[in-house]
């Protein structure tokens, strides 16, 4: 398991990339990507999101 994103609704914003300690989100393709194998399920990313596009 990993956070994922909702690519519908995901604007590229980036807050969630700052927001990852573990440096395991990238923008790619204008939207936010999760490399799940760096993933730690924090969480901190989640609420972040402006638009609710992470769930874990
Ligand atoms: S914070 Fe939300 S909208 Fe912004 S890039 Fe991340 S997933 Fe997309
Ligand atoms: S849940 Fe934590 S480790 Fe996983 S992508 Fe979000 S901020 Fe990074």
């Amino acid at each position: 398991m990993a956070a994922k994103i909702d690519k519908n609704t995901c604007v590229g914003c980036g807050e969630c990339v700052s927001s990852c300690p573990l440096d395991a989100i990238s923008i790619e393709g204008e939207k936010a990507a999760v490399d799940e194998g760096t993933c730690a399920e924090c969480g901190a990313c989640v609420d972040v999101c402006p638009n609710k596009s992470i769930s874990l």
